[in-house]
């Protein structure tokens, strides 16, 4: 496999280039240097991947649903195989650290892949008994669908939205987010590989107005897309006006809840990935931390103690914790926010500014950062940061703290830390978030559907779940007696 994509664009089993597109750099974060240059989409790259993705499609479709399974379980040894150069180049386009890379991302993918590679040949409709006459229910694919991803998890993204879908099959158009557009294009490639058929997963990339031009487009029956609120509302109203499918993996401001008598050191860990893995870069991140009383000050210290044992500085060092940000503009705004904390009255416990790594003087890097004593009022505590900074607010009973967990639009995720398991499973019932966890957090293997409730998201993506939305119930009655009619 060659190192890096040779083209822009993925279609009909083949790399495509158009010099039409505007030219749009990927950019290295930890230094500022560009590591390719692709060219967006023009209409006629755009109609070309929904041709063949339409051609491709009936052919995926007639093949056995065996067959089908074994390409997505090919597909998963392939990635697994090649993942220490996938991973590398997913540091590269997002300047994720390698050690985060090599666990996180394409191995995140092949499970995916696995997973509904292994339900594709399980896929059962039902027989229902009418007495005599009989009807049964065929699952049959939704057509073509349109994969939209977000930057954070690249490769993670498109296996996540290819893999159910394919497994329905549906043949797919997915574009990346322009600021990270390559190793989507390695999925098409090792895909193909694989015994996929021409057209069945191609990639376009460019900007929102492509994506916009495939939600629109006759052809495309379903969307999913993983981005922020606004662009899923933008999406979502798109695609309604055509009446489309959608799925929507949305923004989060979640809740982490810790008891007094919560495990000190695991939710200590458990608040520090909630809030530093890919510096701060993930969804269902717990950036609100609610901490009880009794705890709160022993919680602080070991988390002032643990963060600053963090290294930061360069991603392809697999000692590495953290990384740069992603972009330019991601790092300015997650710096205004810590600008704004403290200008609201929060507590700086560590962090609080930019980064300085030696030999990266150009690099996106800001310092894993907390703040105490904040309010729920504060718009550090209200609005999606989506980097590496920790908003912890105190609480003195489970009364107390649910209706200020549920106070936000949001409803990604949540998660409660208590060894008393009646308070456990008694909060989390109470919680209106679609994905939580007790004792732990940020775990998503793909067995366990993901997704978000208010307008943190539409539907649900991985375990069984994700099959409703990729697939359409056609039901069919068969008489077996005579037909009579009033006249
Ligand atoms: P954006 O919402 O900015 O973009 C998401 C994707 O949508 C990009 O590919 C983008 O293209 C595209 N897009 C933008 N406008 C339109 C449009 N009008 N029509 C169609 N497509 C459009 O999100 P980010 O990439 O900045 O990602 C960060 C966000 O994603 C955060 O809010 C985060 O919480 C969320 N997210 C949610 C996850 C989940 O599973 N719930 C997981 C990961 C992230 P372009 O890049 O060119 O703008």
């Amino acid at each position: 496999m060659r190192a890096q994509p040779t083209a822009s664009h993925y279609i009909g089993g083949r790399y495509v280039e158009s010099e039409a597109g505007e030219p749009f750099p990927s950019i290295y974060p930890a230094t500022g240097e560009a590591i390719a240059t692709l060219r967006s989409a023009d209409d006629a790259i755009i109609a070309a991947a929904i041709a063949s993705a339409v051609e491709g499609q009936k052919i995926w479709a007639a093949k056995a649903p065996s067959e089908r399974a074994s390409v997505l379980r090919r597909a998963a040894r392939m990635l697994r195989e090649r993942n220490h150069e996938l991973s590398v180049l997913e540091t590269l386009d997002t300047g994720k650290p390698l050690q985060e890379t090599l666990v996180a991302d394409a191995a995140s993918g092949a499970e995916c892949l696995d997973y509904f590679g292994a339900l594709a040949s399980s896929l059962t409709g039902e027989y229902i008994d009418l007495g005599g006459s009989f009807a049964y229910t065929r699952r049959e694919p939704l057509g073509v669908c349109a994969g939209i991803g977000a930057w954070n998890y690249p490769i993670q993204i498109a296996a996540w939205k290819a893999a159910p879908a394919l497994a329905c099959g549906n043949a797919m158009v997915f574009k990346p987010s322009e600021i990270t557009p390559l190793s989507a294009l390695k999925l098409a490639e090792i895909l193909t590989e694989a015994g996929l058929p021409d057209g069945v997963f191609n990639v376009i990339q460019g900007f929102g107005d492509v994506g916009a031009k495939l939600v629109t487009h006759p052809s495309i029956a379903k969307v999913s897309l993983t981005g922020s609120v606004p662009t899923g509302t933008k999406v979502a109203a798109l695609a309604g006006a055509h009446l489309k499918k959608t799925t929507m993996e949305l923004g989060g401001k979640s809740p982490l809840i810790i008891f007094d008598d919560a495990d000190l050191e695991s939710a200590v860990s458990a608040a520090i990935n909630a809030n530093f893995y890919s510096s701060g870069q993930i969804c269902s991140n717990g950036t609100r931390v609610f901490v009880q009383s009794g705890i709160r000050d022993r919680f602080l210290d070991r988390l002032a103690e643990r963060t600053a044992n963090a290294r930061l500085g360069d991603p392809l060092d697999e000692a590495t914790n953290i990384g740069p940000l992603v972009s330019l503009s991601q790092y300015d705004k997650v710096l205004h926010y810590i600008s704004l904390g403290k200008g609201e009255g929060a507590r700086l416990i560590c962090g609080g500014q930019a980064a300085k790594v030696p030999d990266f003087q150009d690099g996106l890097f800001v310092e894993p950062t907390v703040f105490a004593d904040v309010t729920d009022d504060m718009r550090i505590a209200r609005e999606e940061i989506f980097g590496p900074v920790m908003c912890v607010l105190s609480f003195e009973s489970e009364d107390d703290v649910i209706p200020r967990a549920n106070d936000t639009t949001f409803g990604l995720a949540a998660g409660v830390f208590t060894r008393d398991i009646q308070r456990a499973h008694r909060v989390i019932g109470k919680l209106q978030a679609g994905t939580c966890w007790i004792n732990t957090y940020n775990l998503t293997p793909v067995e366990m559907p993901f997704g978000g409730n208010k307008q943190s998201g539409i539907g649900r993506e991985n375990g069984h779940a994700a099959i409703e939305h990729y697939s359409q119930i056609k039901s069919v009655y068969v008489e077996m007696g005579s037909v009579e009619a009033a006249f």
